[in-house]
């Protein structure tokens, strides 16, 4: 039996395994975006549990949407300036995981994506990796600096599957 996901909001490829049918799951980008006002508004270090409590929420609900019955593997966006410690985030998902928390299992695996950081002068248009959000330009000295990449945190997609 093929399991097959209908689905407006994302795209799915089936990618067949030996015991399993299992699926792709992208995550639509402008969704979600309460992930950063977690940040923003998180508590500092703690706040790597409650992400990832929230991320395992969403993901599984959205799996058991698709009629899955377990994740196998979550991609999550991580930038360098996202102010989410990788290290931390990870052993949050390793905690929830034991506690078989949602729709995961001891398989379950976890992607951490780096994002790296980088800025472009909007004066000299020289572009450098920043330390900060807010930084000065190397060439000209000016704090006129537009943040390119390194702040996104998201779920990038996730894997779920059904047992044949
Ligand atoms: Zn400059």
């Amino acid at each position: 039996m093929v399991n097959t996901v209908e689905s407006p909001l994302f795209p799915c490829p089936l990618i067949l395994t030996q015991e399993r049918y299992v699926t792709k799951v992208l995550f639509n980008k402008a969704k979600h975006k309460h992930l950063r006002e977690i940040i923003t508004e998180g508590v500092l270090r703690m706040h790597e549990m409650s992400l990832m409590l929230e991320i395992i929420k969403i993901v599984s609900e959205n799996a058991r949407l698709h009629g899955f019955s377990k994740v196998d593997k979550i991609d999550v966006i991580v930038g360098d300036l996202s102010n989410v410690l990788p290290a931390a985030l990870e052993l949050a998902f390793f905690h929830f995981r034991k506690q078989g928390l949602g729709i995961l299992d001891e398989n379950t695996e976890l992607d951490i994506i780096r994002e790296p950081a980088k800025a472009k002068c909007q004066t000299c248009l020289v572009e450098f990796i920043p330390d900060y959000r807010l930084t000065l330009c190397p060439m000209c000295g000016l704090p006129n600096c537009l943040l390119i990449s390194g702040e996104t945190f998201r779920i990038e997609s996730y894997e779920g599957s059904d047992e044949l």
